[in-house]
């Protein structure tokens, strides 16, 4: 009997490699891009790993929980790590990470999330890899839940350690990712002792055993579920073209922010500036006394399709993630998911009047 996920034939070298070259153009870069056949933590954590040691001098810039775990494994290998942490509701400023690095001249590595699906707020890339090129310092960022919402411009923006997955805005799997490493980045992981090697984590061992030997031979069996998805993925937005599909994704995030203030009931946008709200996800802030995660429930009953969610941790009693990635940036969701809080604030006795046709025409504005 076939199956259309079994008895796959085997994924070639020559094709790996090509997946590979798909993602390099996605990112604009033409630094090499090792595949990871593991979550994105997989790549997060192993470019940390590979080039920080207890000779490295980390600003560590926290814009959310992620931020939080790559300080946690900065200093576990050894590095000093100065944390700048932002309130969740904005982003950081290139003044921000010009001061700290002034603070702290002899900083040699920086990391940053460019969007944090978790808060929903984005990061200005271009304007904080400009600071961080001219002091000196690699960059590393977690691109994983912007890209395919909002451009990623690797080489432009001086990116030398930049992280992907394929489960957020491009709509794959969770089971791979990948990360570009510039020549200066595996400069230093070549010079640091305490780099993984022979190890999962081991970004080294990719560069010796299939980068550096000219892609040939795969060193372990590829994951080809999960490379043919990762491929479909970049093929679909070659074929939507980049430029509409983050341009969707705007919109989404546009409208929902517009739907959500007209709604009223109390609800605000988490985050309190427009331009610091990312494309990939719109968080909400609930009014006192009504619980974040019981108001999901509740909307959820109404219309299980919409993509809500409580916030993680904390975040669980006052933020609402609306999730209009992927396939779910449409206005169609954007609509569906103001209906759904609509009515769930509603039924909660919302401080206030929930409007839910001003909401649902607001929103119609602002994605046209
Ligand atoms: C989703 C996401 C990841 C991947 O981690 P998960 O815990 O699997 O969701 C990493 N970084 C960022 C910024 C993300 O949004």
């Amino acid at each position: 009997m076939t199956h259309p996920f079994l008895d796959l034939a085997p994924l070639s070298a020559e094709h790996f490699a090509s997946v590979e070259d798909r993602v390099a153009r996605l990112l604009g870069t033409s630094h090499s891009v090792v595949i990871m056949q593991g979550e994105a933590l997989l790549p997060l954590e192993g470019a940390i790993r590979g080039t920080a040691g207890p000779g490295t001098t980390a600003l560590n810039i926290v814009t959310g929980p992620y931020g939080q775990t790559f300080g946690d494994w900065l200093r576990d290998c050894g590095a000093t790590v100065h944390d700048l942490s932002v309130p969740f509701h904005t982003a950081a400023t290139a003044e921000q990470v010009r001061r700290a690095l002034a603070e702290h001249p002899e900083t040699d590595f920086v990391s940053l999330v460019h969007a944090e699906a978790a808060t929903g707020n984005t990061n200005p890339v271009a304007e904080i890899g400009a600071v961080v090129r001219e002091h000196g310092a690699l960059l590393y960022l977690d691109a994983v839940a912007s890209v395919g919402a909002e451009p990623v411009l690797v080489d432009e923006w001086g990116v030398d350690l930049c992280v992907i997955g394929a489960q957020k805005a491009l709509g794959g799997p969770a089971g791979v990712s990948a990360v570009s490493v510039s020549e200066r980045a595996w400069a230093r992981m070549a010079a640091n002792p305490g780099a993984p090697r022979r190890s999962y984590l081991s970004l080294l061992d990719w560069k010796e055993r299939w980068t550096d030997a000219g892609r040939r031979v795969l060193p372990h069996a590829p994951a080809q579920l999960e490379m043919l998805a990762l491929e479909a993925c970049v093929e679909r937005v070659e074929s939507d073209g980049l430029a509409a599909v983050t341009a969707r994704h705007a919109a989404a995030a546009a409208a929902t922010r517009a739907g959500v203030l007209a709604l009223g009931g109390g609800l605000e946008p988490y985050v309190h500036d427009a331009r610091e709200a990312a494309p990939v996800a719109t968080t909400v802030r609930t009014p006192a006394g009504v619980d974040a995660s019981a108001l999901v429930a509740a909307a959820l009953a109404v219309d299980p399709s919409v993509p809500l969610a409580a916030g993680g941790g904390a975040l669980a009693k006052e933020m609402v993630r609306v999730n209009h990635y992927g396939p779910r940036a449409t206005p169609e969701t954007v609509r569906a998911s103001l209906e759904a809080l609509g009515a769930a604030l509603t039924a909660a006795g919302a401080a206030g009047p929930v409007d839910v046709p001003g909401a649902v025409a607001a929103a119609a504005a602002a994605w046209a």
